[in-house]
């Protein structure tokens, strides 16, 4: 049997514990869970993130027409995250309302980008280093 997962939508309940997990369907690595979610709006174009629809046999962008373009969810900690990966350095387009410091991807099969790190406040200690996963990036699972 198997479970499904959902991409974001405005019907998924924020309020129920949830569990955010790698859209890929052979991987489905469990990333995090979050319950009423901390959701932030930036303005970030250097990146092209994927969109959750099919991404093993459609790798879809998500263009400027979506409604969640600019929408993420921010993570304060990164222990609170069960499985998490960081890419290298890449390079930002001088655009972006912030300086995006890692992208995310899984640390499972190592596909992405599911969001980005940044750093608050001129600090430049790793520790802090804030964490925002691209909503149609990831797929959902409600949990009772
Ligand atoms: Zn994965």
């Amino acid at each position: 049997m198997s479970t499904a997962y959902t991409n974001y939508s405005s019907s998924l309940d924020l309020s129920k514990k949830l569990i955010i997990r790698c859209p890929f369907s052979k991987c489905h690595t469990r990333l995090i869970q979050t319950h009423s979610p901390n959701i932030q709006e930036l303005d970030i174009k250097s990146i092209k993130f994927l969109k959750t629809t099919n991404p093993d046999t459609n790798p879809t962008t998500i263009e400027e027409h979506d409604s969640n373009l600019n929408k993420y969810i921010k993570i304060d900690d990164v222990w609170d995250f069960d499985n998490i990966g960081v890419s290298k350095e890449f390079n930002q387009d001088q655009s972006d309302s912030v300086k995006l410091e890692r992208l995310i991807i899984c640390s499972d099969c190592e596909r992405g980008p599911l969001g980005f790190a940044t750093f608050e406040d001129n600090s430049t200690d790793v520790k802090d280093l804030k964490y925002y996963l691209h909503l149609d990036s990831v797929v959902y699972q409600t949990v009772q």
